[in-house]
């Protein structure tokens, strides 16, 4: 039997190469929201008084009575299966970062022997999966196992197809039996109805009684790599661990600069042309697409909406860019840092506050009187990130977005915020105001005079931050793109809510005392800016003065997840969460205890493929090469012994000296890991184990390991190289 080659063994297994692309015959608009149970279906399909029951749950959260959840449930069973459903499911997302479904036929055996479809609104409502396999950071033992989901009746139930058939999903929390949260969705709806009632309390000091919610819109721009699956498939890396653990960076990387918004390939045109129809047949109203920074990184994203609902929007966009991939012969990548030495991916968290009448409260107006409550609202901003910038560091804090933040291309885990000049200035002159009036700077004062207009996207100048204002809305940029956003989103609205609550307080305090509204304002607004102008930063985030000057500003600089994580459960985080009832003490622990636990087994799960990879893999392909140099050089001494052979014998010294090293830092990633093993007693100690010894070892394997591969012959390396995975033919 011949050998196989590297390239026969490695690059011709799995994915044939031919998409299998889908008939592309209808009309993005046909297509448009054809698999959701949206309000233009319910009105069709729902007796009127139900449908406006309905209405009324989307646009201000009234509850669901049983008799018309059984309607509902009769009326989306039967379009359901008119589309070819055949089951249904609560689909959540549990405390591990994926979502969850259980799945349950619409079929029932019926008394005569046949069988019957059934779904009632018990079925809707309702869910009881066993608990005990989630995560629930010890809130919960095994024998109190039980859990419930619950529809969210806020987000549309959809249909998610499979090859042969399609499946009812209903958008669910999940809570335990003591009616804890043990999921990311209840929190994040918690957190919603806390900005709205603090917002609402601003608006109202401002003389709208119209108004009857805030919303928090969202807006997910989503990067990606693509690389072709045969090569994925051939890493047992990138399949076990999300990322390469080994891997020598590329002659050409990106530092031509030629890939950001370059031509899209053929096959990754067709490839992103097949997601956003499955998009667009879930509703979800994708928009932009394009060439991001390293070679085969993309972009993808939608308009923004409600934020529970682009949550799962973007839950759901991740699934199908993954599921579609295969179509294509391609694997979709959306670990923060697949590659070492190349750009990593975000996700740009687009976020802004509405009005029920659709009014952005991040719009700067026209009239000092809009300014003002402009202010207002942007200035409960800024100290709710310069209180709580501790919080979203933890809030985004993931084992593979520590990868990510401050390696010279992503915000630094240090949170700040941007302003961008302008707006900058108008604070500035805000604080000085009382105290500058003869400096020829104006100053702004508040409801009489108007603010110089923003330009336009000021703040695309600065793409170094992790927090910018873009004109109309705040652009989280330190969100990993793995993550499920939920959770940045509910820290976010938490934080903001509670300044607006403590700014809605001063403010009527104020007009108490002074009985002039506009000065009330005035000065509540100085003194917060004042007390929270340190977080305010408009250069290089990426610099090393900024580390130093964040340092002297008292901000935070929480590196990794270990450093992190803690602050959920500080004792300003407990009562902030409970005070605005999003999360209880109980519930903080939980998410700190499974935050914690996941660093500790990603880390473990990593270092373990690390040895297990180049103890079989790299070090056998290391000692063939050993063996083919010493046996080469012995051969031609016998022929040539009268010339120098110097220069040959040092390739085989070196080559064995650095196996000998690639040997040692195997040793001792195995003993850290071990040790880390065996360490279980403090959860935080555990995980700061793994954070310097364990990281400190698997860094020195790869230094080794990266050496061989470029060492060694190619035709014995046995796993793709960075070069061949990231340039797509
Ligand atoms: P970029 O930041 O790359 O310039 P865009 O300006 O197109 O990208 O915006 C990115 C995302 O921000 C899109 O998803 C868009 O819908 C969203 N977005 C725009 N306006 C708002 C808003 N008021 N609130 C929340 N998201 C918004
Ligand atoms: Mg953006």
């Amino acid at each position: 039997m011949p050998t196989l080659t590297r390239k026969d063994s490695l690059y011709n297994l799995g994915g044939n190469g031919s998409p299998e692309t889908t008939s592309h015959s209808q009309q993005p608009a046909e297509l448009f929201g054809q698999n959701v149970f949206s309000l233009p279906v319910m009105r069709q399909v729902l007796p009127k008084a139900v449908y406006h029951h309905m209405l009324a749950i989307y646009e201000n959260g009234a509850s669901l009575d049983p008799e018309t959840a059984d309607v509902v449930a009769a009326a989306m069973k039967d379009w359901a299966i008119s589309r070819g459903a055949t089951h249904y499911c609560h689909w959540f997302h549990p405390l591990h970062g994926q979502t969850a479904e259980k799945h349950q036929s619409f079929l029932l055996p019926s008394s005569d022997g046949g069988v019957m479809t059934e779904f009632t609104g018990e079925n809707l409502l309702q869910g009881e999966p066993d608990a005990s396999s989630f995560p629930s950071g010890g809130t919960r033992s095994t024998f109190e196992a039980r859990g419930y989901t619950g529809w969210d009746p806020t987000s549309p139930c959809f249909l998610m197809e499979g090859r042969h058939g399609k499946t009812m999903c209903i958008p669910s929390v999940f809570v335990g039996f003591n009616g804890q949260s043990l999921d990311k969705k209840a929190p994040l709806l918690r957190s919603g109805d806390a900005l709205s009632r603090q917002a609402l309390r601003i608006l109202r000091l401002f003389g709208n009684d119209k108004v009857t919610r805030v919303r928090t819109n969202v807006g997910c721009e989503q990067e990606y790599f693509l690389i072709d699956r045969k090569y994925y498939l051939a890493r047992p890396d990138l399949v076990s661990a999300g990322r390469t653990l080994f891997g020598a960076p590329p002659p050409k990387g990106q530092e031509m600069e030629d890939h950001y918004f370059g031509t899209i390939k053929e096959r990754v045109l067709a490839y992103m042309e097949d997601v956003e129809l499955a998009l667009y047949k879930l509703g979800i109203p994708v928009t932009a697409r394009h060439n991001e920074v390293a070679p085969s990184q993309f972009e993808m994203a939608p308009v923004y909406e409600q934020s529970n609902i682009a949550t799962d929007h973007n839950l759901l966009m991740m699934s199908v860019m993954r599921n579609i991939a295969h179509h294509h012969g391609f694997e979709c990548i959306l670990h923060e840092k697949p590659f070492a030495g190349v750009n990593g991916s975000g996700k740009h968290n687009n976020w802004s506050m509405a009005d029920d009448a659709g009014n952005n409260l991040l719009e700067p107006g026209q009239t000092p009187q809009e300014n003002a409550q402009f202010l207002v609202f942007l200035t409960a901003i800024v100290r709710a990130i310069h209180l709580h910038g501790d919080l979203m560091r933890a809030s985004i804090a993931t084992p593979s977005n520590d990868h990510r933040l401050g390696a010279n291309e992503a915000p630094p885990a240090i949170i700040s915020i941007y302003l961008g000049d302008t707006l900058t200035e108008v604070i500035d002159a805000i604080i000085e105001g009382q105290t500058a009036k003869t400096r020829a700077r104006t100053y702004l004062n508040l409801g009489v005079s108007s603010m110089p207009p923003l330009p336009v996207h000021d703040s695309d100048r600065n793409r170094t931050s992790p927090f910018a204002f873009t004109g109309n809305k705040f652009e989280f940029r330190a969100v990993g793109s793995e993550q499920n956003v939920a959770r940045p989103n509910m820290v976010l609205n938490t934080i903001v809510a509670d300044s607006l609550a403590d700014i809605a307080d001063q403010i009527e305090e104020g007009v108490e005392s002074l009985n002039d509204f506009n000065v009330a304002v005035q000065q509540v607004v100085q003194r917060e800016l004042k007390a929270h102008r340190a977080i305010i930063f408009g250069g290089d985030n990426y610099s090393e003065e900024w580390h130093k000057e964040a340092e002297r500003r008292g901000l935070p600089n929480l590196p990794t997840c270990v450093e992190a994580i803690p602050a959920f459960v500080s004792k300003q985080s407990i009562e902030l969460f409970s005070r605005h009832a999003v999360l209880n003490e109980a519930e903080l622990k939980s998410r700190y205890v499974i935050k914690l636990e996941n660093y500790i087994k990603s880390i473990n799960i990593e270092a373990g493929l690390m040895s297990r990879m180049g103890r079989t893999m790299i070090l056998p392909a290391a000692f063939k090469y050993q063996k083919q140099l010493s046996s080469s050089i012995s051969h031609a001494q016998k022929i040539l012994h009268d010339s120098p052979l110097a220069e040959q014998t040092e390739l085989l010294h070196e080559l064995t000296s650095a196996i000998n090293e690639f040997i040692e830092s195997i040793n001792k990633l195995d003993e850290a890991r071990l040790a880390g093993e065996a360490n279980g007693s403090d959860i935080l100690e555990h995980a700061r184990h793994y954070r310097t010894r364990v990281l400190t070892a698997m860094a020195e394997v790869r230094a080794c390991g990266d050496k061989l591969e470029i060492t060694i012959d190619d035709s014995l390396w046995p796993l793709p190289k960075y070069h061949e995975m990231l340039f797509l033919s």
